[in-house]
């Protein structure tokens, strides 16, 4: 079989402390196809590291900041060589507590460079424990020098043509003679400026290395041994999938299901990249291939939730036989960078449900201002604490009887909007947060380990 192309992601878990990293390390070196190995920060450090970013006073800060510091020493000083990364990575953490000890308000700009502290780190300490596992000679890269964005810092769109240029000139080269670690989450903005893909921008870095250098398998090494029916932490009889097709893959990461980043796929699809997910605990237990198309093809194969869902109601008579009045309403959202997931309408009134968990970064998802605008043309309703639920499988838009039994199985349960048909990959509706976990019991033991009897 001739050689493959293969780009690795190892999420936070897998990069939690030495013992971690050696693991990874050894899945890295015994398959050389593995070219280029993307990794997170360690566990915990993104979360300690959005703490930092925000304004508290100089000494929390500073706490933070010796927090993270004694952590990514106490990894250095299991490794067989620390003397080899011990300089950079105190470089490392002295520039972040440089910046943490400023009296300066956070800025979107700012806290993407603090964020970016994290993978720096890993990536640092990662390459070093690879030389000492596997004996060769492994090249750091800095993945600001390839994933060009925008400037939407916290969430920024990658420059998909520049990203292929840049990879090409300035990775490519490095993998002549070795393999090449590099951080996922960060990019580079136009200017320079640092800035992040949005929590969980790992998967899809790797997939847009992946995509730039025409890698043939992107690997995803994560904290479960393959996608499941549904979120283990759930429900614990969830099943792994041995085989997913790209669009339900799709499906299921924008709907919820954090083991893929939501953009994983695009990249993958756009160039047929079969993607792998396994453990990087358990690396011999089989994992889960996404590919383009898929042997089985069941009508509901996994399901999924997406919790922090607001929905907003606009009522409005002008939209009785006028037209336009969407437009006006899409374009307020879009002006605002307000992305919209669903969508129900009546003669008279809209549904949108809005996403609350991107605007992690401390905003008010729908502001003032935003809220001023809408009622100069109609009346607004905000509802919060929301989850979305979707059945994500094949021909839901074509299978007859299907919504009977799906929401028969729900009777007690307030079920709001509803959006099927608009996919042949899912049907999903928004329930109450407090009721959210017990709807995906509930329909996983119907309709996946069939438990319940119809
Ligand atoms: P990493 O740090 O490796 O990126 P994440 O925590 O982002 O890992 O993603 C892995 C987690 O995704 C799992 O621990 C699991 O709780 C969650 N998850 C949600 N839905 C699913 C699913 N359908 N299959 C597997 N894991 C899922
Ligand atoms: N370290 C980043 C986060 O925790 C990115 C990632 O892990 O994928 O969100
Ligand atoms: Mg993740």
């Amino acid at each position: 079989m001739p050689d493959l192309f293969k780009v690795a992601k190892f999420g936070g878990t897998s990069m939690a402390d030495a013992a971690a990293m050696k693991r990874c390390a050894s899945i890295v070196q015994s398959d050389p196809d593995k070219k280029v190995i993307v990794v997170s920060a360690t566990a915990g450090t993104t979360n300690l590291l959005s703490e930092l970013a925000t304004d508290i006073s100089v000494e929390q800060r500073m706490a933070i900041a010796e927090q993270i510091r004694e952590k990514h020493i106490a990894i250095c000083s299991d490794l067989e060589h620390p003397d080899d990364v011990l300089d950079e990575v105190t470089r490392l953490l002295d520039e972040l507590a440089a910046i943490a000890s400023r009296k300066q308000l956070m800025t979107a700009m700012l806290k993407d460079e603090i964020y970016s502290f994290g993978e720096r780190l890993s990536s640092t300490i990662f390459t070093q424990v690879l030389k000492e596992v596997s004996g060769e000679n492994i090249h750091w890269f800095d993945a600001r020098e390839a994933i060009i964005t925008d400037n939407n810092f916290g969430s920024a769109e990658p420059d998909i043509s520049e990203i292929g240029l840049r990879s090409k000139a300035n990775l490519e080269p490095k993998l002549k003679d070795a393999r090449v670690v590099t951080q996922g989450f960060i990019g580079s903005g136009k200017n320079g400026a640092t800035t992040t893909l949005g929590r969980g921008g790992s998967d899809y870095s790797a997939a847009l290395f992946a995509e730039a250098l025409d890698a043939d398998v992107l690997e995803i090494w994560t904290d479960v041994t393959a996608i499941y029916t549904t979120d283990p932490r759930i429900v614990p009889d969830a099943r792994p999938i041995t085989e997913i097709s790209f669009d339900e893959a799709a499906e299921l990461s924008v709907f919820g299901a954090k083991v893929l980043h939501p953009a994983t796929m695009v990249p993958a699809i756009r160039k047929n990249i079969r993607v792998y997910v396994g453990s990087s605990i358990h690396p011999e237990k089989p994992g889960t291939w996404i590919v383009k198309d898929t042997r089985r093809k069941p009508v509901i194969r996994a399901i999924s939730l997406r919790r922090k869902q607001t929905l907003l109601t606009v009522h409005s008579l002008d939209m009785l036989h006028r037209y336009g009045f969407l437009a006006k309403l899409f374009q307020v959202l879009s002006d605002h960078k307000i992305s919209v997931d669903l969508v129900t309408t009546s003669e008279v009134s809209v549904a949108l449900t809005l996403d609350s968990d991107i605007h992690a970064q401390g905003n008010q998802i729908l502001s003032d201002e935003i809220l001023k605008e809408l009622r100069t043309f109609c009346e607004v309703q905000i509802e919060e604490n929301l989850s979305l639920i979707a059945l994500v499988g094949n021909n839901l838009d074509a299978t007859a009887g299907l919504s009977g039994p799906v929401f028969g199985s729900l009777e007690n349960v307030n079920v709001r909007v509803i959006c099927h048909g608009a996919s042949s990959h899912n049907l999903c509706f928004l329930v109450e947060e407090k009721e959210a976990e017990e709807v995906v019991r509930v329909l996983h033991d119907r309709f996946i380990t069939k438990k319940i009897k119809a």
